[in-house]
Formats: structure tokens, sequence, C-alpha cells
């Protein structure tokens, strides 16, 4: 039996990058529907009583949708904090974020640019391999990067139900603003603790 996660902050607190409005329905509607789906299905399935990250790797079909919106949403709702001013990650990540793609900027943009991209539904990506090194990728539906055998570490959703009621059509926008309530004490947490 899978439950609906709580939110760690309050729902007022990611506006106006994100809406009370916005967050009750898709954390209070969106994603409780994926939970509510997945506890139905379970029952008399081969994947009853597994942990969701083994449901996503193995199910498909209607289990694999709504065990993998699950896995996603809880890794995007508890990625974020209110806003701040020149947010930007610290430590191993940001060194390793230099590395690879020379600046900070140059990551925002690629994230940003295949997030805009991506057609129709689907999330972009920061996730790491076990020996560290980042990359950054686009996943249709309800696909997830720990199908791949990655850690996944940030993730913008582009469903339209993430962004529509506060920007309608103006997906590169959003994208942008995200980058405002990221908590990358939280994303560093994940990368060091990968594996
Ligand atoms: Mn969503």
């Amino acid at each position: 039996m899978f439950t609906l996660i709580n939110l760690p902050y309050a729902p007022d607190a990611l506006a106006p990058v994100i809406s009370a409005q916005t967050l009750s329905f898709h954390h209070g509607k969106h994603l409780q529907g994926y939970v509510n789906n997945l506890n139905n299905l379970l029952p008399g399935s081969p994947f009853e009583g597994m942990e969701l990250e083994v449901i996503v790797r193995k199910a498909d079909g209607a289990l694999f949708n709504n065990a993998g919106q699950i896995l996603n949403h809880n890794l995007y709702f508890t990625q974020f904090q209110a806003p701040k001013a020149d947010n930007a990650p610290a430590g191993n990540l940001a060194a390793q974020i230099e590395k690879q793609w020379g600046s900070f900027e140059a990551f925002q943009k690629e994230f940003e640019a295949k997030g805009a991209g991506l057609f129709g539904s689907g999330w972009v990506w920061l996730s790491a391999s076990p020996d560290g090194m980042l990359q950054i990728s686009q996943e249709a539906g309800a696909h997830n990067p720990v199908e791949k055998g990655l850690v996944p570490l940030l993730t913008f959703d582009v469903w339209e139900h993430a962004y529509y009621l506060d920007y309608q059509n103006r997906r590169p926008d959003h994208l942008k603003a995200l980058w405002n309530i990221v908590n990358w004490d939280e994303v560093e947490r994940r990368y060091t603790t990968r594996g």
C-alpha cells in the first residue's frame, strides 16, 4: 500500500514560481490519483509488496505508468524550497557540473532546452552514474533514469498539469523560473549518497 507523500513546505511556499492552486491540483489530485491507481492495480499482481523502484524497473503497462509517476513526483516535490535569489548548487555537485559543462549557466541552458524541446508529456532529468558522472536526459511519459541504472538527482516535470494554470503554454518561462526554488542541499544529498 503506497501513500501520498507530505510536502516538506507550506502549500503557498513556492509561489509565485508554483502557485498554491497548481500545487494543490498537482499534489492533491494528480499524484493522489496515481497512488490510488497503483494501490488498486497491485493486489494479485506479481509486484504486490515490492518497493516502488523495483516496480518501476520491472513492470509495464498501467502498473509501470502509475508507479513511475509516483516515483517521479516524489522526487520532484521533495527537491523544492521557497524561492531564493542567486540559487545555485555548491559542493561536490557544483564542482562536477563545472567540470562537465564548464559553468552552472551552461548546464542550466542545456537542461532548459531539453525540457522545452521534449515533445508531449514527460520529464527532463539530471542523473548520475555510479562513478559520479552526470547526464541530462529526456524521459517520455512516466519514465525515470533508474530504468537505465542511473541515480535520479533533479527533475523538471513538463506535463502540462505541472504549469498550465500558472504559465499556460509558456513552458520555457516555467522551466526558467523553477531554478529559483530548487533545494540544492537535497539534490547534493542525492548525489553524495548515490549507489
Ligand atoms: Mn506531474
